[in-house]
């Protein structure tokens, strides 16, 4: 039973795979000499967890893998619930006749948001938003140490999308617009699978980690699909080639040089323009999955499917079968049909329909990994680290996450920081609710309202930071002597699809939020702060707000919010997409040649450091120290340079946001990450010239 101390068994049949001194190569060629096709199909299949009941058929099946998905059975909630599941499970692959290990996964997106108690960090477009790779690094080395120590070895995460259209429901799985900065970002899979920081799989703090959803998912079209639905995380992606590699593409490169384990396709159909082959879906791309990304990009993981996706292409079930395992996908979250697709696939190969060697490929792929973490070893849960599930050490980094992730958009008259002295005045829907304040993938698929794990809500982290607040949901009369007031305000719980349907999905406030917002900017100098996974819009409201905030979903540590609000820390967060003026504006993008929106990309005022005092002249000295630094290969210099620049123009713009600024100001923040440093003073200098 599950229950008992599981017992490891190492070598015991002698054989050589069981030999951990031997490379992981010849491990996986002498394992696989072995099996039979009906255990390699088994590992090429991923089930969902609800559907083998207590998992006699991961035996009967072989199968190689099993998920707890968005879409799955609820999951357990505590940490040694999960670690007891999987163990069960994983007992019953050690009944098989190789006792192959199965692979458990999860999508831990933003914290092991599965688990009520863990750390839960900002979504990605608030990582985004920080600029800080190092941070990024921690947070995913906080998520894989807290998945780990519940017996889960896999994570289906870093979403890579580069999101460039705010309608789009997943636009907070993305770090931002720029492929630039999603690329800089990605040292968070250091984090997760380690080896930067001297670990690496094996050890019982790192997961095996996924990019996904390879390719342009974060490109569809608003409202264009395939079959002409409103599903527009599963639309067309249409580029032409040089697009796709320019802001789809790089940022799975980036990740194949990292080493990253798997690799999921997305649901979309890429269109290239001028292939003549119109919109196809990616789980069908030879091309992309075994041209591209095997074959030039060199990625020696395994492809995972996306759940249920085979089923989304042309043709009858074995088609869909044979397309995408002859496509290149490796492994097929299938999650359901395990026993129609083992029985499919494996029909095909002994008709000759699917060939031998793809299996094989595909399986070594698997195996490799397997080996690589070192299940066949330690196939059971090592809950060693579980006490430090929702440590203080775990959330100081979510805490830090979030003050970063804060971008301050407008400060007239310097409401923020507020000051202790200050009596405050707090309302809106966001305030005090943990459930908006971590978003969609939290706890449940969805997400929800309300409280639904530990955490401080922002209003508890302004009562923690000594402010004296008085707090009014629905902003019931908001008079009486308040020096200032903090409205928050932004979007309820959603994941996928297009998001915050209820609230019509035109990225506005709901008319209860806009009632907030007017009735305590009506009666007092107001900070509004807006909690949601992309730009709202404002418009007209803007003159009326003192102080507006970019908050994101700032995760479980709402003590970090209240640090940038009461000056503990400096506002230093920019924007990681461009917030658009109005909806007709959509998509609106970093480099579009028409390009006029209330903030452009990059935007982000800070509380931390004055704006150096000159003018062109100050510029120019800086533009040539970044060029001197950009020579000497100075990259803390020159980003530091072009810091002290944006302020400089920043403050010069103020509120006045004109087309001819706003373009040069977002292409300077494009330039600083990818090193141009001097070039992105040049474009600093243009906007301040036109401001
Ligand atoms: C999502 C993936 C996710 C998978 C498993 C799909 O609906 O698109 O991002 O990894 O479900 O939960």
């Amino acid at each position: 039973a599950p229950a008992e101390t599981p017992q490891v068994v190492i070598d015991a049949h002698g054989l050589p795979y069981l030999d951990s001194r031997l490379p992981v190569r010849k491990r996986v060629a002498d394992l696989l000499s072995r099996m039979s096709l009906a255990e390699k199909v088994g590992q090429m299949t991923q089930a969902e967890r609800g559907a083998v009941g207590t998992g006699g058929d991961v035996t009967a099946y072989d199968l190689g893998s099993l998920l707890s998905g968005g879409g799955s059975t609820p999951t357990p909630n505590t940490a040694a619930a999960w670690a007891q599941m999987i163990d069960s499970f994983q007992l019953r692959a050690q009944a098989t006749r190789y006792q192959i290990p199965l692979i458990y996964g999860v999508d831990a997106v933003h914290g092991h948001n599965n688990l009520a108690g863990a750390t839960i960090m900002p979504h990605n477009i608030g990582i985004g938003a920080t600029r800080d790779p190092q941070l990024a690094e921690k947070t995913g080395a906080v998520t894989a140490a807290e998945v780990r120590a519940t017996g889960i070895p896999w994570d289906f995460a870093p979403c890579l999308c580069v999101s460039r259209d705010e309608r789009w429901g997943r636009s907070y799985e993305s770090f931002g617009e720029d492929p630039a900065l999603v690329q800089s970002m990605e040292t968070v899979i250091q984090g997760l699978q380690g080896r930067a920081d001297g670990r690496d799989l094996k050890d019982d703090d790192k997961v095996l980690a996924t990019a996904k959803h390879f390719v342009g998912d974060g490109g569809t079209a608003y409202g264009s699909s395939t079959t002409g639905t409103y599903t527009v995380d599963q639309g067309v992606t249409t580029v032409t080639r040089q697009q796709l590699e320019a802001i789809h593409l790089a940022p799975f490169r980036t990740a194949v040089d990292r080493g990253i384990g798997t690799v999921m396709p997305s649901y979309s159909s890429l269109d290239i323009v001028g292939d003549g082959q119109g919109p196809v879906k990616m789980h069908a791309r030879t091309d992309m999955i075994t041209g591209v990304l095997k074959g030039q990009m060199g990625f020696q993981g395994f492809v995972i499917s996306d759940w249920n996706a085979m089923d989304q292409l042309p043709g009858d079930y074995a088609t869909h079968v044979r397309t995408a395992v002859d496509a290149g996908v490796d492994m097929m979250m299938v999650p359901y049909g395990y026993k129609d697709f083992t029985a499919s696939l494996t029909d095909q190969v002994e008709a000759g329909g699917v060939s031998e060697r793809r299996i094989d490929d595909a399986v070594s792929r698997i195996l490799t990994q397997k080996f690589e973490l070192g299940l066949f070893e330690h196939p059971y849960a090592d809950t060693g680290g579980a006490s430090k599930i929702g440590s203080t050490a775990h959330r100081a980094v979510a805490r830090q996450a979030a003050a970063e992730s804060q971008v301050l958009l407008k400060n007239s008259g310097g409401v923020l920081p507020l000051k202790k002295s200050e009596k405050v005045y707090v309302a809106g829907s966001d305030a005090d609710d943990l459930g908006n304040q971590t978003g969609g993938w939290t706890i449940t698929w969805q997400g929800q309202s309300g409280t639904h794990t530990t955490g401080t809500t922002i209003l508890q982290g302004m009562r923690n930071a000594g402010g004296d607040v008085t707090y009014s949901q629905d902003a019931s009369a908001p008079t009486s002597g308040y020096d200032v007031g903090v409205v928050v305000v932004g979007e309820t719980p959603y994941a996928e699809g297009v998001g915050d349907v209820g609230n019509g999905n035109d990225l506005t406030l709901t008319p209860a939020d806009q009632a907030a917002v007017d009735k305590v900017c009506a009666a007092m100098k107001c900070a509004v702060l807006i909690v949601s996974g992309r730009p709202q819009l404002i418009g007209d409201r803007l003159g009326e707000i003192d102080a507006l905030v970019a908050s994101w979903l700032p995760g479980t540590e709402g003590d970090g919010v209240a640090d940038v609000l009461y000056g503990r820390k400096g506002f230093t967060g920019r924007l990681p997409v461009t917030w658009p003026r109005s909806e007709t504006q959509l998509p609106i993008n970093v480099g579009d040649a028409s390009y006029d929106p209330q903030y452009p990309y990059g935007w982000g005022l800070t509380t931390l450091t004055r704006a150096p005092k000159g003018g062109e002249a100050t510029l120019k000295a800086l533009g040539t120290a970044a060029g001197a630094a950009e020579r000497a290969g100075a990259d803390a210099a020159g980003r530091k340079l072009v810091g002290e620049a944006r302020l400089l123009v920043q403050a010069r713009i103020g509120q006045s946001i004109t087309a001819a600024v706003a373009k040069p100001f977002a292409d300077a923040d494009h330039l600083l990450l990818t090193g141009r440093y001097a070039a992105a003073v040049q474009k600093l200098t243009q906007a301040y010239r036109a401001a």
